[in-house]
């Protein structure tokens, strides 16, 4: 487990008001599991939410529900004030507007750094080509791959690849971001340079959800922690009263492990 050193910055451009994702009595099943079970959730523009809880508690299948990669049973999904798409085009541009960033990288192996960053901005949202370089390479310099545009992903460190994943996900202009545990793959000398993009990304001004176990950037990065368990939300706090004064039996104990 490693701790990001990194100071809060409060200035910075401030973000529209208003609720941008609201999860609203969220139920799934897979099988006999009830995976999520009554789960409310609202994350306003600009916010960042830490989900944190032992392995098995449902944050992936929550990350998951936010941009449709899983249906629910019960329960509405909004996204901007609109009802998550069913499929189609509609669906695409809704994959678009939730930018995710999983534990593995998922680039296209066969595709430069440059053209897996380039491919959805003219595929879905009809980016002319040069317009889309031009931002693919912006991006990646953003976070700090621009030398490697014309690699391949197996020819770059896992810190890199994840890095490249980030600014693939941006290229599409996201309305959100959700981070799946993406630095649980990476050896340790490489999360950090990963936490440091997702920080700055914070501080600009973006709405993310974060899976993640680096209690670090929950403490420096997060508004909010959201604590799972057996598919329920147990507690909802700022970090410092999350971490300093715990309520639930389940969150002390899951940070007695932990911390
Ligand atoms: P977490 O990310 O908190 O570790 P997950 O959302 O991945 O938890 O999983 C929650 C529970 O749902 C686990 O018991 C897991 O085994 C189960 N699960 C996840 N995905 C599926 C699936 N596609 N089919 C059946 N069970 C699943
Ligand atoms: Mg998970």
């Amino acid at each position: 487990m490693s701790e990001v050193s990194v100071t809060k910055e409060s200035e910075g451009p401030q973000p529209p008001a208003g609720d941008l994702v609201v999860l609203s009595d969220v139920n799934k099943h897979f099988g006999a599991l009830h995976v999520l079970q009554d789960i409310d959730l609202t994350i306003a523009r600009g916010e960042v939410v830490v989900v944190i809880g032992p392995s098995g508690s449902g944050k992936s299948t929550l990350c998951r529900t936010i941009n449709r990669l899983e249906t629910i049973d019960s329960g509405s999904i909004t996204i901007d004030g609109k009802p998550l798409p069913q499929e189609g085009k509609e669906l695409a541009r809704l994959r678009a507007d939730v930018g995710m960033v999983f534990q593995s990288f998922n680039l296209f192996s066969h595709k430069t750094v440059l053209e897996n960053v380039v491919l959805g901005q003219v595929k879905v949202r009809r980016t002319d080509k040069k317009t889309a370089e031009a931002n693919a390479r912006s991006l990646l310099d953003r976070v700090g791959v621009g030398a490697q545009a014309d690699k391949y992903p197996a020819q770059l460190s896992g810190g890199q690849q994840q890095r490249v994943a980030i600014a693939r996900a941006l290229a599409m202009d996201p309305k959100v971001m959700l981070f799946d545990e993406p630095t649980s793959a990476l050896d340790p000398e490489m999360i950090n340079e990963v936490l440091e993009v997702m920080q700055q990304l914070a501080r600009d001004g973006m709405t993310m959800v974060v899976v993640t176990h680096e209690m670090g950037f929950a403490r420096s990065a997060a508004n909010r922690v959201v604590f799972m368990a057996d598919g329920k939300i147990v507690e909802e706090a700022a970090p410092e009263e999350f971490f300093n004064n715990p309520r639930s039996d389940r969150a002390k104990d899951f940070l007695s492990k932990i911390l």
